[in-house]
């Protein structure tokens, strides 16, 4: 359902209260697809948990809310494993559900604010750990947790030649 004139105090964490000609949250690709079938060339913003947006002015357009939730492990092999996502679930939680069942490889990027669907476009990353290690995204899924990566050898500068 579009609600109009909505204002998005609580999908930004500022809290910043402008208004959004049109609105709607959705939780399947169902929903969106109607959604976008009523957007009649607007111009169109994806809100995802709201922590990396700095609204200023209200918005002219339409905003939509990602809402789809999943946690589906597609294959599972003894040294990798392809998690599927829904864009709409929180980062972290995704994270924590990850380390829940043993797998490795994104524990570095738990407590980062936001959404899984916001991860890829974002290229959420935190020594010395990206997103974009994982499998590049659709805004709906989210990447495979990979394994970490070994420490890179330090480079070492050659000692100045003695006189
Ligand atoms: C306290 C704090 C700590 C942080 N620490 C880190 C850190 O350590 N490392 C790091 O990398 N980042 C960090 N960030 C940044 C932030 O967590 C990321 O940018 C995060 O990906 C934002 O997610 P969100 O769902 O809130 O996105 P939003 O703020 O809702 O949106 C951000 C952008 O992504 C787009 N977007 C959102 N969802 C989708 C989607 N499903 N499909 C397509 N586009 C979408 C939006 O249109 C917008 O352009 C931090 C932020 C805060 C506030």
């Amino acid at each position: 359902m579009i609600e109009l004139n909505k204002n998005l105090k609580d999908f930004n964490t500022f809290g910043i209260s402008v208004y959004a000609d049109r609105f709607a949250q959705f939780s399947s690709i169902e929903e969106l697809q109607s959604i976008l079938n009523q957007r009649n060339g607007s111009d169109l913003l994806i809100l995802g948990g709201g922590s990396n947006l700095l609204l200023t002015k209200d918005f002219k357009g339409l905003v939509i809310k990602n809402d789809i939730k999943k946690f589906e492990i597609k294959e599972e092999t003894t040294d990798s494993v392809i998690v599927e996502s829904g864009a709409g679930e929180n980062w972290h939680s995704f994270v924590l559900k990850c380390i829940k069942k043993g797998y490795g490889g994104i524990e570095n990027l738990s407590l980062i604010p936001g959404s899984v669907g916001a991860s890829p476009m974002q290229n959420i990353g935190a020594s010395p750990a990206r997103s974009s290690w994982g499998r590049a995204a659709a805004p709906a899924t989210a990447g495979r947790p990979t394994r970490p990566r070994p420490p890179r050898p330090r480079r070492r500068t050659p000692s100045p030649s003695r006189p």
